[in-house]
Order: C-alpha cells, then structure tokens, then sequence
C-alpha cells in the first residue's frame, strides 16, 4: 500500500484491523466474503492500492498490472468454485449512480443463481 489511509475500511481490512473472510490472495489483492451477500456466492475482490474508484486507480502508472491481477484472483476463485461453468458476474459499481458504498475499488463477483438484466 502507498499511503496509509487510516479511514478506509477496506484499507483496515487489508491491514486486519477489521476482521474479514478472507477467500484468497494474490500479490497485489485479496478477496473477501461479503458481508451482505446478494446471491449464494458474493466475494470482493480488492486491490491492495487504495483507490477511490477506477478512474482515480488507472491514472496510476503501473495500473495495468494491478488491474490484470485483480482481474486474474477473480477468475482463479471462480474456477476454484466451478462457477466458470454455471457463470457469473462481475461487478464495479461507480460513484453515487453507479451505487458505490465503499470508497476504495472493488470488484464484486457474484454467482450461485441466475441474473436478471437490466440490473436496478
Ligand atoms: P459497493 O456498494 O461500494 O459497490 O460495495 C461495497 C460492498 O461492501 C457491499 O456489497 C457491502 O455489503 C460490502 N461491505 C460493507 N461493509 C463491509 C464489511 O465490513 N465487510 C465486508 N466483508 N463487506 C462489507
Ligand atoms: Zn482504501
């Protein structure tokens, strides 16, 4: 991590100040159960840079590898649960239209049932 941010909670979390659980990692990223689930499986995939958002995340110079990292934890936990097969999806919610709650990126990976499209 760059800097300390000391109110972010998923920065705490990447820290273990705040207790979490926690379902894989990787050198730049961990992932997460959520605490709210919204389907039989919703984990959060962080990367370890605080961020607010994706805008502000790939201004930095070497993001492309952090995002390819993000990207490669998601998709190794999903093989890992068999949901390559029976499909899932991934999320990032932007801003206050976007519905982001958490200012730190994350990506949420959602399985287990089927989707609905449009999402509210
Ligand atoms: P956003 O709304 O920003 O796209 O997603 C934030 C997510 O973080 C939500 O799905 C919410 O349930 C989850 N969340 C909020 N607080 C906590 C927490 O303390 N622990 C965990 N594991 N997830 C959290
Ligand atoms: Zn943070």
């Amino acid at each position: 991590m760059s800097k300390a941010h000391p109110g972010c909670l998923f920065c705490r979390i990447l820290r273990g100040e705040i207790p979490a659980t926690v379902l894989g990692r990787s050198e730049r990223s961990l992932i997460i159960a959520d605490i709210a689930p919204q389907a039989p499986l919703h984990a959060l995939v962080i990367p370890a840079r605080h961020a607010a958002d994706i805008g502000e995340f790939m201004a930095e110079s070497d993001a492309d590898a952090e995002l390819a990292d993000l990207f490669a934890l998601a998709l190794a936990f999903a093989k890992e649960k068999n949901i390559d097969r029976t499909g899932h999806r991934l999320v990032i919610n932007t801003g206050s239209d976007g519905g982001q709650t958490v200012g730190h990126l994350h990506l949420h990976l959602l399985a287990g049932r089927p989707m609905g499209w449009p999402p509210g």
